[in-house]
């Protein structure tokens, strides 16, 4: 939502609020649901069911295209193709992708306006903003084909799941980041609806022992036949249905952005009597992966991107061996992401999956290992909705949250040389929107941020017990 729009959703009524997002929802879905979407459910239905052999030749000839396109048209690769000597015939298949360097997220900071096609008008493009697993914000330019063929993926997802995610599809109860209900709002509703998309916007800021019931009175109410969220917030509710004995029966649960654990997988599963189908998506698009119904891993969704998975020298690893997740988006011209290196950790699997469906099998990928903040006032927030704040912030190399109180968390940041003290209010003002303004807020800065002995990275750390 525009800040224009945030401004006046924020103090109209609740029932205009909920016109609101239906109006607003009615606007994204022709961004997402329109023009080639189609198109590409259609390419994605019959892909899925290729070989393997015939998968990578498909992504090969696509690859082949976006070389082409990247060396005429974008200034960074015209450079980097022209310092190594080499000419887009030199890149004709995956195998050859090792020739080009990866593309890292400074490189992406640094060189922005020149990852831009010519081809594109930079106003037209649409921009993403990723907060990553470290905290480190990075803006991501995507022309309009690629928000379709995500989407076609998603749905692809929905249908996997025995589900539909449409105008007359499933009932769907929301559990993710959006801030759709005021924080010092003390009574329900914590919900809103967008009769759009058939779902209920559950809010994941008043998630409390003392909030949940009113949450489970308006599920059993709504009836939704799938719950979409993150595997944090899913777990709250789910777990505590299953304190009180209870249980809600759904179709399908569909879990993203935060690495799954299988505690989390059998509380949710248990509680809603049904199975959860995680998906991995990037806000950089260059790599989806969704569960079908067998469970055997994620598929790659090999019709959208390259994966690779490599090791710390940058060498390819086999299947079976965990690495770096590396992603070349096959569908966005205008600012094509060539071998783009995410901070996740996974692995190819070795067998096919029992379904049939040639795309390659991936492991559950390790991102976030964070923890959950528990508030005075009993509410519990999830970490992927503090990513939010830190979205637009381009000013911050690295930031890592710290909860050592119930009302105080101290944000460390590693400053980028742009970074103003109105960067800080920003951050304070945000995050109270998100906690409340009875939680302190300090920010300190830093010049790096400490990893843990195995060298992993928590972004959130707690050391306030979760009150579930
Ligand atoms: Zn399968």
């Amino acid at each position: 939502m525009n800040p224009l729009l945030k401004g006046v959703y924020d103090i109209s009524p609740v029932t205009f609020q909920n016109w609101l997002l239906t109006g607003y929802s009615a606007i994204l879905d022709r961004e997402r649901y329109g023009g080639k979407f189609g198109a590409f459910r259609k390419f994605m239905a019959e892909a899925q069911w290729h070989s393997r052999d015939e998968l990578k030749e498909l992504q090969n000839e696509k690859l082949r295209l976006i070389i082409k396109h990247a060396y005429e048209t974008v200034p960074y690769y015209r450079r980097l193709f022209e310092a190594l000597k080499l000419s887009p015939d030199d890149i004709k298949t995956q195998g050859d992708l090792h020739k080009l360097p990866l593309l890292t997220r400074e490189d992406i900071k640094r060189n922005f306006r020149d990852l831009i096609s010519t081809k594109f008008n930079p106003k037209k493009l649409k921009y993403g903003h990723t907060s990553g697993t470290t905290g480190s914000p990075l803006e991501i330019g995507y022309d309009p084909t690629v928000v379709y063929a995500t989407y076609a993926a998603l749905d692809r997802q929905y249908e996997w799941a025995g589900c539909q995610l449409a105008k007359n599809g499933d009932r769907i109860a929301v559990l993710r980041g959006n801030v759709i209900v005021p924080l010092n709002q003390k009574k329900p509703p914590f919900w809103r609806y967008n009769r759009m998309h058939n779902q209920l916007l559950l809010s994941s800021f008043h998630l409390s022992p003392q909030n949940l019931p009113f949450y489970l009175e308006e599920v059993k109410k709504y009836q939704p036949t799938v719950f979409d969220g993150y595997p944090s917030t899913l777990y709250v509710f789910a777990k505590f249905l299953k304190n009180k004995g209870e249980k809600n029966p759904l179709k399908a649960v569909i879990s993203s952005s935060e690495t799954l654990y299988d505690f989390q997988r059998e509380t949710i599963e248990e509680s809603f009597q049904c199975r959860v189908f995680d998906y991995y998506a990037l806000a950089e698009r260059t790599v989806f992966a969704t569960e079908c119904d067998r469970h055997e891993g994620h598929h790659l969704c090999m019709e959208y991107g390259i994966s690779e998975i490599l090791d710390e020298k940058n060498e390819p690893l086999p299947a079976g061996k965990t690495g770096r997740l590396v992603g070349t988006s096959l569908h966005n011209y205008g600012m094509p992401l060539i071998r783009y290196v995410t901070n996740d950790m996974t692995a190819l699997r070795n067998h096919a999956c029992s379904c049939g469906r040639g795309l390659e099998l991936m492991d559950d990928v390790t991102t976030k290992a964070e923890d959950t903040l528990t508030l005075k006032d009993g509410r519990l927030i999830s970490p992927s909705v503090l990513t939010h704040p830190f979205k637009p912030m381009n000013s911050v190399e690295e930031s890592q949250i710290i909860q050592k109180e119930h009302d105080r968390v101290l944000i460390k940041i590693v400053p980028r040389k742009d970074y103003t003290e109105a960067d800080t209010e920003h951050l304070i003002r945000e995050m109270k929107v998100r906690l409340g303004n009875e939680v302190g807020v300090d920010i300190e800065m830093v010049e790096r941020l400490e990893r843990t002995g195995s060298g992993k990275f928590r972004w959130v750390i707690s050391e306030v017990p979760l009150g579930i």
